[in-house]
């Protein structure tokens, strides 16, 4: 039983900002680690061209073997209507298209208006509610909710109206992502309750950086806002390399500890999720991996929720 879901972004957010390009093997094993320890999603890669993100070419290789793990939310990342397709066809469950709500952002990491990004937002929504059958469930992520590195604060209203355009053009959800890591808990309470007011149960994930070290306060006002999935990576990589000065995501490891300590279930075995740092570790010795509860270890007496 789980009540709250951690969707794991690390082989996806984190290892597209890591200089090397991690062999695809080590991708996997990377993921069955992930897995073993109970992650109910991952987000494996993206659908982007290899031109510009070499470390995402094998995104179809990795999702067709995730989706072998049982019980997987296997879950990928596209750009655009090219990247929907090749998310479909490699069977994904779970397909993020990626919306910037500032201008200077959508420009920069999407070479595309806000305006036009949302008419690709509309294609995929209809290329993918039309398929019969099974359909992967289509999730918007508004890059950029809560600031912008490039053109600093980011008016409410725009995220607001933008979640409800994505709520009525037939996505299943819209996840407010902090790119930025600039998000503090008064501002996540705000706003959640903002696009909530607007599209209900649909406002159901967050993406946070841990940019201003606020990552942990603001899942706790995401929990009390009804907010069941978090995004978050493993020893806290990530980032995005088009929203400079940003640090990685919240720590996997960190946030199952928080999580269970509100009482919260989240299935993931913390001492297993540690021991796949390893795999980081070997994969990546150059780069730095974060984490409060890895440092400090299991305080003593202290229980996962029941
Ligand atoms: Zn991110």
């Amino acid at each position: 039983m789980r009540d709250v879901t951690v969707s794991e972004v690390g082989p996806r957010d984190g290892l597209q900002m890591v200089k090397a390009v991690v062999p695809t093997a080590t991708k996997i094993r990377l993921i069955e680690a992930l897995h073993a320890a109970g992650l109910p999603e991952i987000e494996v890669g993206s659908f982007v061209p290899p031109k510009l993100v070499p470390q995402m070419a094998d995104t179809e290789e990795v999702t067709r073997h995730a989706t072998t793990l049982p019980g997987l939310h296997v879950a990928v990342l596209v750009p655009n209507l090219r990247g929907a397709e090749a998310a479909v066809a490699a069977g994904a469950h779970k397909i993020t298209l990626t919306l910037s709500a500032s201008e200077a952002h959508s420009r920069a990491n999407l070479r595309r208006t806000r305006e036009e990004q949302m008419q690709v937002a509309r294609e995929v929504a209809a290329h993918v509610t039309a398929r019969q059958g099974r359909r992967p469930m289509l999730e918007a992520g508004l890059s950029t909710a809560f600031g912008c590195s490039i053109q600093g604060e980011v008016p409410e209203r725009d995220v607001v109206d933008m979640a409800a355009a994505l709520a009525a053009a037939g996505f299943d959800s819209v996840g407010l992502s902090d790119t930025s890591g600039y998000a503090n808990p008064a501002q996540v309470r705000r706003l959640v309750r903002a696009v909530k007011a607007e599209i209900g149960e649909k406002c159901d994930s967050l993406h946070l950086h841990d940019t201003m070290g606020l990552g942990m306060a603001n899942v706790t006002v995401g929990v009390e806002e009804g907010i069941r999935i978090f995004d978050a990576a493993l020893a806290g990589l990530g980032g995005c390399p088009f929203a400079p000065n940003a640090s990685g995501n919240i720590v996997t490891e960190d946030l199952v500890f928080l999580l269970e300590s509100l009482g919260l279930r989240t299935g993931v075995d913390l001492e297993a999720l540690v021991a796949a740092r390893r795999i980081l570790q070997e994969a990546l010795p150059g780069e730095p991996l974060h984490g409060n509860y890895a440092r400090a270890g299991r305080p003593t007496g202290w229980k996962t929720a029941a």
